[in-house]
């Protein structure tokens, strides 16, 4: 009767529309549209309109554009050189021409209107100077340097991309006196697939185009993602701006290919301590092939570089796609959302994949609509804008709709990259573990060595945290509301996804990324059955056990940044974890009865335990969607008070992967057992508050 047959469609036949209504040539239709042209942050609006009147057109009337004034960068040229200087005149040794190779395999890299390579966010700047070779960049890469007696003042650093979040390289750099930056990808991050091994490059084979230049943002993600000039409020127009130099660059950075950076590398042969004996982390090195020794340097002084960046700062529009599909019950939310935006002209693989996927979710549920299925909860679909310069669409609208999301959010599903590999890498907050398991157990997978595999058979099972790097960000660390991220990703042996470089093409696609489209509809499948899942259960598809248990290896995990001599207790730590784990498991027990009930033949004259059976699900639905608040704190964290979260934030000097009890550890680590006692009690609290919720 009710629940859920009430809303139209048995639940089961709506699965079946779900599982069968996403094609293939839709999906490659999409994502010929979306990677057809320019489309960067603010400068996408026809993309956007286009969107809007596709949604609508699958049945979701209510959508509409959701517009920020943001704050951002647009290039206006570079200039990198290899200078010789001597006394009566510099020479210029090689100038970088910065620009990827026109292919005629890939038409959308040699479109007339693509945008000169360049950081977003960088500052603008004409360094010249000598420098250095800094590895990956990390905290850890300087600091050895810096041990080994390197001066880095006043240098160049030459970093691989890798490891750790772009921005933060520049991060550290800046903070040791450094000038510029200049960052490139190391075919060592490629594994098999290289052209040392043999390989052809692409566009005739599937190693890495020797030109490719990887773009992104240089934001100080791990500090403050979204607007910089509107920490943890709406960039609406009008509203007041803050100095935005905490969390942006002020020295410039550019990106380049491994085929041009050689010059440059090779110039520091025989010049300071070599990478290879440098200490056991440095080992390695890609170029090593093409003559790189991988000395660390520095240049001899009269070997400088040139590196100038001209970016023009302005204030400019973005615009978010939302889409409403209002529900039985109006304060139970679940939201959907993909990137729209991209650096390059294609973005086939990032973000359109996800692009296209989501078109067609919202075309099965349209599907459904037709006919005659209403949500038990409210679905929202959003397109959002600026992710690449740093989560600005995603971020932006959660702190506008803060009240009404902290009230009323449920669970917040993004995918970004849907399509790249053949890997399927989901990270989630625990309380969505069960839904991933679910949904991967019931799509085929694309990658089968045995018929009727689904992904979970091919799967490891692992499901990361929740770092940064994409738009769950604000929903997950600053609103506090559960979410998960997932697509298919690269595998040591598929072909070189060329991360925001011109060749994540629709023609890499059609080629070598998802040749028939099926890693595209097999994300699309499984965040259509997510989605339906967490709307259409009445009692919400979450586990407070995965919490608990999470919580309890995160502090495992945190036990090794305590010095042995400090005799740091995380015995409150733990008995406040052990008593939210009984409370956890008797809930999701009290919870699974509930939902039993419901399937229970109750006589119409005991209409009242029908009643009473639904206000209880009501009643425990709240306890469920505020679990997940429970767990911030509303000062922040130390010196990135955005972050409210005190289980989950991205790392500090990493960025992507995320950080768990990041206040605590990050005490421990620095050895300030004051600090990491203040931090044991906030969690302690946020626990035990999470305890008495559930109670
Ligand atoms: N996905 C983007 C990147 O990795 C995110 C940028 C950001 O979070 O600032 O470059
Ligand atoms: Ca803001
Ligand atoms: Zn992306
Ligand atoms: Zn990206």
């Amino acid at each position: 009767d009710s629940w859920p047959q009430g809303n139209g469609l048995p639940y089961d036949q709506l699965q079946q529309i779900l599982l069968n209504t996403p094609s293939a040539a839709k999906a490659r239709e999409w994502s010929s549209y979306y990677t057809a042209g320019p489309h960067l942050a603010g400068k996408n609006l026809s993309q956007a309109l286009w969107t809007l009147e596709k949604w609508k057109e699958f049945g979701v009337e209510d959508t509409t554009l959701a517009s920020y004034d943001i704050y951002l960068n647009y290039p206006l040229g570079h200039r990198l050189a290899l200078l010789k200087k001597s006394d009566d005149k510099t020479e210029v040794t090689f100038e970088a021409t910065l620009e990827e190779d026109q292919l005629d395999e890939d038409p959308t890299s040699s479109l007339p209107d693509r945008v000169p390579v360049f950081h977003g966010y960088s500052a603008s700047g004409n360094a010249t100077a000598q420098f250095v070779y800094a590895n990956f960049g990390t905290y850890k890469d300087y600091e050895d340097l810096v041990n080994a007696n390197i001066t880095l003042e006043g240098k160049i650093a030459i970093v691989k991309y890798g490891r750790i979040f772009r921005g933060l390289k520049v991060k550290r750099a800046q903070e040791l006196g450094m000038v510029g930056v200049l960052i490139y990808d190391d075919p060592q991050e490629d594994g098999e697939i290289t052209e040392e091994n043999g390989y052809e490059t692409y566009p005739n084979g599937p190693a890495r185009n020797p030109s490719a230049i990887q773009r992104g943002s240089t934001q100080f993600l791990s500090i403050l993602p979204g607007d910089p000039t509107t920490p943890g409020y709406a960039s609406k127009p009008g509203v007041e701006r803050q100095d935005p130099h905490n969390s942006i660059p002020s020295i410039p950075s550019l990106p380049i290919s491994y085929k041009e950076v050689l010059p440059f590398l090779k110039a520091l042969n025989g010049h300071g301590p070599k990478a290879t004996d440098f200490n056991q982390y440095w080992q390695g090195g890609g170029l090593t092939y093409k003559g790189v020794e991988y000395n660390i340097g520095p240049s001899p002084e009269d070997v400088v570089i040139n590196l100038n960046n001209e970016q023009e700062y302005v204030t400019t529009p973005l615009w978010n796609v939302i889409g409403v599909i209002k529900g039985t019950i109006p304060d139970e939310v679940i939201v959907l959302g993909n990137h729209r935006d991209a650096w390059i002209a294609g973005g086939a693989g990032d973000p359109n994949s996800g692009s296209a996927a989501l078109n067609e979710v919202i075309r099965s549920f349209g599907e459904a609509l037709k006919l005659g299925w209403k949500p038990l909860r409210t679905i929202v679909f959003a397109s959002w804008d600026g992710e690449e310069y740093g989560l600005l669409g995603s971020t932006e609208w959660v702190e506008e709709n803060l009240p009404w999301l902290s009230k009323a959010n449920v669970a917040y599903l993004n995918v970004d990259v849907a399509a790249a590999g053949t890997q399927f890498t989901p990270r989630a907050a625990p309380l969505l573990n069960q839904v991933i398991y679910e949904v991967a157990g019931r799509v085929q997978s694309p990658n089968q060595t045995v018929h009727g595999q689904t992904v979970a058979d091919v799967w490891n099972g692992n499901i990361a945290t929740m770092g940064s790097g994409s738009d769950f960000t604000a929903f997950q660390d600053f609103a506090g509301i559960a979410s998960l991220d997932f697509g298919f990703g690269r595998g040591a042996k598929d072909p070189v996804y060329h991360y925001h470089s011109n060749y994540d093409s629709f023609a890499w696609m059609e080629k070598f990324g998802d040749a028939d489209w099926s890693y595209h509809i097999a994300c699309t499948k499984m965040w259509a059955l997510a989605a339906a899942r967490l709307v259409d259960s009445p009692v919400i598809a979450f586990s407070a056990a995965d919490y608990a248990s999470g919580l309890y290896t995160y502090l495992r995990r945190a036990e090794p940044s305590a010095l042995p001599e400090t005799h740091f207790d995380f015995a409150p730590l733990d008995t406040a974890i052990l008593e939210f784990k009984s409370s956890a498991e008797a809930f999701d027990a009290y919870a699974d009865s509930l939902t039993e009930q419901l399937h229970e033949d109750v006589p119409w004259y005991h209409w009242w335990k029908k009643v009473r059976l639904y206000f209880q699900i009501r009643v425990a639905n709240d306890k469920y969607k505020g679990l997940e608040r429970a767990f911030l704190y509303e000062p922040g964290l130390d010196g990135r008070d955005w972050f409210k979260h005190v289980v989950f934030a991205p790392g500090i000097w990493t960025g992507y992967s995320g950080a768990t009890y990041p206040g605590l550890v990050e005490s421990l680590e620095a050895g300030d057992i004051a600090n990491a006692e203040k931090w044991s009690k906030i969690i302690q609290e946020r626990v035990n508050a999470a305890t008495s919720l559930l109670a």
